[in-house]
C-alpha cells in the first residue's frame, strides 16, 4: 500500500510542478510542513520545535511536528508518514545525518523540498538548504571560554595572567552528528598551539575525535568517561584543571563525575567546564559558579531563518543563504544560512539571556 501511495503522490506532484510555477504562492497557502526533531530529552529541541510550529502557523501553514527520542527507526517512520500525508516541505533535524537517504529519495520523487535544520544531512543529493549556526565558530568559542576560565585569555580576548601547564580533558559530541566534528575542529584550532607549547596538557593523551566522542550526546556516557579518567589518569593525585565539553547535558554529567570524586569544594574547586546551548540547568550552574561557560545559540532566530527559507521555497523563490562552500554533505555542497552564537559567562548571562528575553530572571532562580 505504501508503494502505491507514494507512486500516486509522485504522479500528482509531477503534474503540479507546472501549476506551482504559475501560482506558487496560491499553492503554498495552507500547505502541510513536516518538522522532525531528534529528541525531547534536551530543552533546546523543544524550544526549536515550538518556535518553528508557532511561526509557520502564523504564516498560515499546517505543521506536523514530531520528536523521535533519538531513535533512528522512529525518525524514519515519521518522515515516511509526513510524505504519505502529503507534506509539501520537510524541515529535518536528523539524529544520524546519514540514515535517512531513502526517505529523502522519496521526498525528491514527490517533489518535496528538504531543509536540514541545525544538523547537516549527509550522503544525499536531496537536501535543498541548510539553516544552522556557524558550527566551527561554536567550537572556537568553546575553546576560547576554556582558555578564559584558565586565565590564559581574558574575556576581551587579550592575554591573561594564567600560567600553565594545565591538565585538561576533551569531550566531543555524537560522531553521527555532522556538527560534532565542526565543534571539535573549531575547538582544536584554538587549543592546538597551547597543547603544542605545553601550556595545556591532555593528561589522558586522548585527543582523537573518535576516542573522545559521546554517541547520541548522552550525559550518562560522558559521566562514565569522566569517572574512568578520574580513576585511571588522575589516580595518582594529579588534578583536572579544565574540561572541553561540547554540550550542556554532557557538562552536567561531567560535573557529577567530578563531584563524586571530591571536586566542587572550597579546597578543590571544579575545573573549568565549558558547554553549549545555555540550557536552564547549566545557566543556573554557571550562576552558582560550577559550570564555567556555555555557548548561547538563539534558537528563536534559527526558527525565524528556517521559516523564511521554507516560505521562500514554497513560493518558488530563492531563499537567502550566506555560506555556499563549507557544508559539503559528501554528495553536494548544501547552501546554508549561518547564524552567530555568543559565549555566556556568569558576567554576561543577564545581558545575553535575560535582557534579550530568551529567559525570564525567574526561570534561572
Ligand atoms: C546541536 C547542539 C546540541 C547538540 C546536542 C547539536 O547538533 O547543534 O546545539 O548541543 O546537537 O543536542
Amino acid at each position: 500500500a505504501m508503494t502505491l501511495t507514494v507512486a500516486m503522490a509522485a504522479c500528482g506532484s509531477t503534474e503540479k510542478t507546472v501549476d506551482q510555477q504559475a501560482s506558487g504562492a496560491a499553492d503554498a497557502a495552507g500547505a502541510l510542513i513536516g518538522v522532525t526533531m531528534p529528541t525531547r530529552s534536551s530543552e533546546r529541541w523543544i524550544g526549536d520545535g515550538d518556535n518553528l510550529k508557532k511561526q509557520l502557523e502564523a504564516k498560515g501553514y499546517k505543521v506536523d511536528l514530531q520528536y523521535a527520542e533519538d531513535d533512528i527507526p522512529t525518525q524514519v517512520n515519521q518522515l515516511d508518514n509526513q510524505i504519505t500525508r502529503g507534506a509539501k516541505l520537510l524541515i529535518i533535524a536528523s539524529i544520524d545525518g546519514t540514515a535517512i537517504t531513502t526517505q529523502l529519495q522519496s521526498a525528491k520523487e514527490n517533489n518535496i523540498p528538504v531543509i536540514a535544520y541545525d544538523r547537516l544531512i549527509r550522503n544525499s543529493p536531496n537536501v535543498d538548504y541548510y539553516a544552522t549556526f556557524d558550527n566551527f565558530k561554536v567550537g572556537v568559542q568553546q575553546a576560547t571560554s576554556l582558555l578564559v576560565g584558565l586565565k590564559l585569555l581574558k574575556e576581551d580576548g587579550s592575554k591573561g595572567d594564567g600560567k600553565g601547564p594545565f591538565n585538561i580533558e576533551l569531550f566531543a559530541g555524537s560522531p553521527d552528528d555532522n556538527n560534532a566534528t565542526f565543534f571539535f575542529n573549531g575547538a582544536m584550532s584554538v587549543l592546538k598551539p597551547y597543547i603544542d607549547d605545553k601550556s595545556l596538557v591532555v593528561k589522558s593523551n586522548q585527543t582523537d575525535f573518535k576516542t573522545v566522542a559521546i554517541l547520541r550526546w548522552k550525559p550518562a556516557v560522558a559521566q562514565d568517561r569522566m569517572e574512568n579518567l578520574l580513576t585511571s589518569t588522575y589516580k595518582g593525585g594529579a588534578k583536572v584543571d579544565g574540561v572541553l565539553s561540547p554540550y550542556d547535558g554532557l557538562s552536567i554529567g561531567i560535573l557529577s563525575a567530578l563531584k563524586s570524586n571530591g571536586y566542587g569544594t572550597a579546597g578543590q574547586p571544579y575545573p573549568v567546564v565549558t558547554g553549549q546551548d545555555a540550557e536552564v540547568a547549566s545557566v543556573k550552574s554557571i550562576i552558582a559558579g560550577e559550570q564555567f561557560a556555555t555557548i548561547y545559540k538563539d534558537t528563536r532566530k534559527l526558527a525565524d531563518t528556517t521559516v523564511q527559507m521554507a516560505d521562500s521555497v514554497l513560493k518558488g523563490q530563492k531563499p537567502t543563504t550566506n555560506n555556499d562552500k563549507d557544508y559539503d554533505n559528501g554528495v553536494k555542497v548544501v547552501p546554508a544560512q549561518l547564524l552567530d552564537s555568543v559565549i555566556v559567562y556568569k558576567s554576561n548571562y543577564q545581558k545575553e539571556l535575560v535582557d534579550s528575553g530568551y529567559y525570564k530572571e525567574s526561570d534561572l532562580k
